[in-house]
């Protein structure tokens, strides 16, 4: 920090990191490899685990990557890593406007290449204009591979031999070359001059742990420019947050997981949650965190604490919370005025609603975020939606869809979601047709391949 440079450390948040990528392509195994390597570093208790998420402090971090991250370089506490992996957790949390996640690190395995999921994501990145590294994962299994988990990952690779450069450079370039198909320009990291213009491609193994300290150094470092206004917390003032997921809890009926992204939360606020139907105000239960393994005993996996503050996962227990959504917004109203904390929760939620039209198809996803997502697409596709919600496929899906007019609009697409038993039989007798799937564009092909079925056989 400089001398002139007045911000005070503890106002800004720690900067939310999001993994996404193909499924198999390693993002569990780095998640874990990160802290894994935190809590070697650390002296014990020094990563703190969170519901939802893992803090790793900028001291951690710093030893981690040794000389090549300085502590003194960076006026940010550390980073918040996201606990589940996948685009499921990127597009749920959300805060108005955009993508709450800070910096994401897209994972590629190097045998694999680009894959559906891959794309996916890269698009979903595209949209939030969230900055992004990509971890070329699974190096160590390029025959001949020599490991060196010491020194920094150029000078690993630079140490091999030709051979098995050109072996990993094939794949290497092959992942540039598609990002650039998607419109990014990216090159190997320690040859990237603008991280904010272009995309370094960190190689890196989620096994042995190598490229781990590069990878957390570029993130740093991208966390460090792309520091931004919403970054800026009122660490005191009453905390805002989003629902990652809503969940039963024994003896804690329906709890929500909470990334707090500002301010903090107390056990005794009352809280705006929104809901299916309407914002849900209710007090808040108790505050939970995952107590330590060690203390685990017969009771429970959980315990109170006071007060937390952004940036923090927290599961919330409190009364009412069972129309609560994934995605949703919470606000902490303290001393607040209510009707105000309950207008910022609506047009929050207003802000993520479908437009919808009189007739069209009907739309489930399991986020807020991901139903947005599921929308644009479509808009894209020109597919009309007659209706849009959060949750599961029901009987009542069925009955709006089977009213429509055009045989190619009986149609329910879910995405990431479940079909109720009722619903599958009244579709059968009702003569809808029901699309699931956890790709978006897959989702979107297989309805559009319906529909050319359909208007072929009306030729
Ligand atoms: P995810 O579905 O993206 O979360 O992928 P996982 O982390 O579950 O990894 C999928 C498989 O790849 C597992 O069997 C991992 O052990 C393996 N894997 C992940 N990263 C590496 C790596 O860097 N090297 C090797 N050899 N295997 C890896």
């Amino acid at each position: 920090m400089s001398d002139t440079d007045t911000r005070d450390p503890t106002s800004l948040r720690t900067p939310i990191v999001a993994v996404l990528g193909h499924v198999d392509h390693g993002k569990t195994s780095l998640l874990d490899k990160i802290r894994g390597s935190a809590v070697i570093e650390g002296e014990a208790g020094a990563i703190t685990q969170h519901i939802g998420a893992t803090a790793v402090p900028l001291d951690i971090i710093s030893t981690i990557a040794g000389d090549l991250v300085d502590p003194d370089d960076f006026d940010l506490p550390g980073l918040l890593f996201i606990d589940t992996p996948g685009h499921h957790s990127f597009t749920t949390l959300r805060s108005r406007g955009g993508a709450l996640a800070d910096i994401a690190i897209l994972v590629v395995d190097v045998n694999d290449g680009f894959q559906p999921q891959t794309l996916e994501a890269l698009d979903i990145l595209k949209r939030s204009q969230t900055p992004f590294i990509v971890a070329a994962n699974k190096i160590d299994t390029v025959p001949g591979w020599n490991e060196n988990e010491d020194s920094p990952i150029n000078d690993t690779y630079e140490s091999q031999s030709d051979r098995v450069r050109e072996r990993l450079d094939e794949s290497l370039y092959e992942i540039i070359g598609n990002l650039s198909d998607e419109g990014f320009s990216a090159d190997l990291y320690w040859r990237v001059q603008n991280f904010q213009r272009n995309v370094g491609v960190v190689p890196v193994s989620a096994m042995t742990g190598e490229g781990v300290p590069d990878l957390l150094t570029v993130m740093m470092g991208l966390s460090q420019r792309y520091m931004k206004e919403e970054m800026e917390i009122d660490v005191a003032g009453p905390g805002v947050g989003t629902v990652l997921e809503v969940k039963e809890e024994k003896g804690f009926g329906t709890t929500i997981d909470t990334v707090l992204y500002d301010g903090t939360i107390r056990a005794d606020d009352q809280i705006v949650v929104g809901g299916m139907n309407e914002p849900i105000v209710t007090d808040v239960r108790a505050l939970l965190q995952p107590r330590p393994l060690a203390e685990i005993r017969t009771e429970s996996r959980f315990e109170k604490v006071d007060e937390v503050s952004a940036a923090s996962g927290i599961k919330i227990a409190a009364p009412e919370l069972a129309d609560a959504m994934a995605g949703a917004p919470v606000r902490v109203v303290r001393d607040r005025d209510i009707d105000e904390v309950i207008d910022e929760v609506q047009a929050e939620l207003a802000d993520i609603a479908v437009d919808t039209a009189e007739e069209g198809v009907v739309v489930k996803a399991d986020t807020l975020g991901s139903l947005e997502a599921m929308a644009d697409a479509l808009d894209e596709a020109e597919v009309p939606i007659v209706r849009a919600e959060v949750g599961d496929v029901a009987p009542r899906d069925v009955s709006v869809a089977s009213t429509a007019e055009d045989g190619k609009q009986k149609a329910i697409l879910g995405f990431n979601v479940d079909v109720l038993d009722d619903a599958e039989q009244r579709a059968e007798i009702e003569d809808v047709t029901i699309f699931t799937d956890e790709v978006i564009y897959q989702l979107i092909e297989e309805y559009e391949e319906y529909v050319e079925g359909i208007e072929q056989a009306q030729q």
